[in-house]
């Protein structure tokens, strides 16, 4: 890829060296498998886990905004209940054409009911910002919707546990219905195997466009890695550049 006038402001806007990437654009390809598709059939252990999926799902499958926010904030379906200080149901515009799926609240987005506001935020913030989208009040083209997987913190920052994530995935299934997104960006490992039902490495499954629910989605690392691995800011870049032009895209 070629870096204009534009897309170098944005990188600096990132604190982003520019970078060649060795990556091959004609590698890009879209799952058109449409809304409703099948998914690829789960492994026999990951059956049970999708089966209790579906049957939560379908309590909430037609709640409103105001009854999903209420039912995330008295939500007792796992352990994670017992030591939240809140939920984090999610911030932004509620038909935002942009959707950012992040993993699980840490203890800053316990304490203020909002996610990604700790160190990861702000380098959130500030990639949104690179390419003029917000978290702020704005129009839905420009700002976003953000949610996690996990609504409640994992104690101790743990990984959310695969029950967890079963138990909670039928909230951000509504959420995406709800929101009707043009393009769904997953950040980090929880979000991306739980959403693409894969156990990839993030760095085998980014730079093509995968799709949830019919949503195109793009993979990208968590803000909170990339904060450890700078060297890795550069990749999740394109992903964005990639995001982009798949939004562009599918807007035309
Ligand atoms: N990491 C996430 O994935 N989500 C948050 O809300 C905070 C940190």
């Amino acid at each position: 890829m070629r870096w204009d006038e534009r897309q170098l402001a944005m990188l600096r806007e990132m604190n982003v060296r520019v970078w060649a990437p060795p990556v091959d654009d004609t590698a890009v390809s879209v799952d058109e498998r449409p809304v409703g598709a099948a998914r690829p059939a789960p492994a026999p252990a990951a059956a049970a886990v999708e089966q209790r999926v579906v049957l939560s799902s379908s309590s909430v499958a037609t709640l409103d905004w105001p009854a999903l926010r209420e039912t995330v904030a008295t939500c007792t379906a796992c352990k994670l209940c017992e030591g939240r200080r809140q939920t984090v149901f999610g911030v932004g515009n509620e038909r935002a054409h942009w959707m950012i799926v992040g993993e699980a609240p840490g203890e800053q987005e316990d304490r203020q009911g909002e996610p990604f506001v700790g160190k990861s935020g702000q380098l959130l913030d500030n990639m949104l910002r690179a390419i003029a989208l917000t978290r702020g009040e704005a129009e839905a083209s420009k700002q976003v919707y953000i949610a996690n997987t996990i609504k409640c913190r994992p104690p101790g920052n743990r990984n959310p546990e695969p029950e967890e994530l079963a138990k909670c995935e039928p909230f951000l299934i509504r959420q995406v219905q709800l929101v009707q997104p043009k393009i769904i960006i997953a950040m980090g490992r929880f979000a991306v195997h739980s959403l693409l039902r894969s156990t990839e490495p993030i760095g085998r499954l980014r730079g093509r466009v995968h799709a949830y629910q019919g949503v195109p989605l793009i993979v990208t690392y968590h803000p909170a890695y990339l904060l450890r691995n700078l060297e890795d800011k550069a990749k999740a870049w394109d992903d964005l550049c990639l995001a982009m032009e798949t939004a562009a895209a599918h807007s035309a």
